[in-house]
């Protein structure tokens, strides 16, 4: 059986391999010079290919569940079997796994090798322009860029792994999502997630590199959605991994509905805590006779902590002692609750993934197969489903990828 499959990323390159280790005669197509564009950004440049704890919370979009039913055909200790066999060594951090050369290059040097010894034929610069079906059978219409010419392949089944939107100069493109669509299937509209948020507020920006952790609240409309972790301040706005994982409700939002952040830099405490620990810091620097910088020195990184002072309208160099109990009061809001308004997600090219996409009602959550069209398989971030940090976005890409390449292989060997 003949299988085209579009897009030589992680899922395109996972279904391949599993297709043509079930006898699959296999052609992949890749736009670029080189498969993997994209893998060799992942994880700074170090490949966080899974993650050994799985929640159900890890996975978004319209129906979460149809991620979660893929992974139990496809788990995360699959994956690391196949990655083992294929001859991958990992390591493991907090659950966070990494190739053990701690370099991207080598998972796609890994499953380069495997594609070859398979005998998968690859065609690098060569980008699909538009699919179809003619009397049951699928065609591509590619452009061998390099050559400048264009081709038309055919084959028995097709599987699109063409990935998102996200990403800068790695290899993206709407062709993917415009196929989908010619062949009938629903899409939710595409949107930049895990990205950096942009804030209207200024007395932030001296305080940029600065970083902490914190309870972040995000509030949309009426909905609130929370996270924890380590936040950074940046010139711009507001970065780090709970902000990245809340991005996707901001790009979602509709126009008239206002974003707010909320940071509490004293995880777990309340607002009487927070006003307690502002009082002691106070109470202790009297008798030394500190300054209001030298009082809650300590509490918070430097110029982070300088910025919340002056928004509190009190001056470093001020007396402790002078401090009066309204700016204590506002002092120690800012400490429990600073409030942010988002004015927008910076864009695509900084995104790590895409919300929304194909809508999978559409697709069997076994096998990846189109319920409208028999044959086509849809996988990886071209499917209405994103991952939150820490290596859920690949191992979506392993699972949808390889549950394709198993399926065709079935379908050769029922
Ligand atoms: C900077 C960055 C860092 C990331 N880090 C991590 C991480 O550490 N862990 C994690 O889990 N996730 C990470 N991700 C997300 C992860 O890389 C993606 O979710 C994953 O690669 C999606 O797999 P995919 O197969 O759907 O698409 P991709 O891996 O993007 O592959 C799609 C391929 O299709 C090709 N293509 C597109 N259109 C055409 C066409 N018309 N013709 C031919 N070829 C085409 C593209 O060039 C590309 O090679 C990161 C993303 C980015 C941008």
């Amino acid at each position: 059986m003949q299988v085209l499959v579009i897009g030589g990323g992680a899922s395109g390159m996972m279904a391949a391999i599993h297709a043509a280790a079930g006898g699959c005669r296999v052609t992949l197509l890749e736009q670029n010079k080189k498969l993997g564009k994209k893998l060799y950004a992942t994880g700074n440049g170090k490949c966080n290919l899974t993650n050994l704890q799985m929640h159900p919370g890890d996975y978004r979009g319209n129906d979460p569940a149809f991620a979660v039913e893929a992974l139990r055909n496809f788990s995360v200790s699959d994956t690391l079997s196949t990655f083992s066999e294929m001859g991958l060594m990992t390591k493991e951090r907090y659950g966070y796994v990494y190739p053990h050369s701690e370099q991207a290059k080598s998972v796609v040097s890994i499953l380069t090798l495997e594609l070859r010894r398979l005998g998968v034929r690859v065609l690098l610069s060569c980008k699909a322009l538009c699919a179809g079906q003619e009397n049951g059978v699928f065609y591509v219409d590619a452009e061998l860029t390099e050559e400048g010419r264009r081709q038309r392949l055919f084959a028995n089944c097709l599987v699109l792994a063409s990935g998102g939107l996200a990403g800068q100069n790695l290899g993206t493109g709407e062709v993917g999502y415009e196929i989908c669509r010619l062949f009938g299937h629903r899409l939710f509209p595409t949107v930049p997630a895990l990205v950096q948020l942009q804030t209207a507020e200024r007395f932030l920006r001296p305080a940029a590199g600065c970083r902490a952790d914190a309870d972040v609240t995000l509030q949309v409309g009426e909905k609130n959605y929370r996270e924890n972790g380590e936040i950074i301040v940046t010139d711009y706005g507001i970065s780090g991994i709970p902000i990245l994982q809340l991005s996707r409700y901001v790009a979602m939002a509709k126009k008239e509905e206002v974003c707010v952040l909320h940071l509490n830099f004293f995880p777990g405490k309340e607002k009487e805590d927070i006003r307690a620990l502002v009082e002691i810091q106070l109470q202790k620097s009297f008798a030394l006779e500190r300054t209001a910088e030298e009082a809650f020195c300590g509490m918070l990184p430097d110029k982070l902590l300088y910025a919340l002072l002056k928004e509190a309208g009190i001056s470093g160099s001020e007396a402790a002692g002078c401090i009066h109990e309204q700016q204590r009061k506002r002092l120690a809001s800012l400490f429990g609750n600073l409030r942010l308004t988002v004015t927008k997600t910076l864009d695509f090219t900084k995104a790590q993934a895409t919300a929304g996409g194909v809508d999978v009602s559409e697709i069997h959550p076994h096998t990846m197969e189109s319920r409208r069209i028999p044959g086509l398989y849809i996988t990886g971030e071209l499917l209405d489903i994103d991952g939150t940090c820490g290596g859920y976005n690949l191992q979506w890409a392993w699972t949808s990828g390889a549950l394709a390449g198993k399926a065709l292989a079935k379908a050769v060997k029922p």
